[in-house]
């Protein structure tokens, strides 16, 4: 296939990151995240630069959240 455009920026996408395939999910029981698939299949839109995302959070699934307040 040609090199898809990010919907964003215009410009050809030569680098994926992998957050389309896959999130963490909290799990309220075992006071942990789980990971998660989104989807069976590799070409999953949108391709975007990981420069044009706007979504991402500072939060890490991994980090110990246990002295947060809650909400
Ligand atoms: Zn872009």
């Amino acid at each position: 296939m040609p090199v898809p455009t990010c919907p964003k920026c215009g410009e050809p996408v030569e680098r994926i990151l992998d957050l389309a395939y896959g999130y963490w999910q909290w799990d309220a029981d075992r006071e942990k995240y789980a990971h998660r698939t989104c989807s069976d299949r590799v070409d999953v839109a949108p391709w975007v630069h990981d420069r044009c995302m706007g979504e991402l959070r500072d939060l890490h699934p991994q980090n110990d959240y246990s002295a947060v307040p809650a909400g």
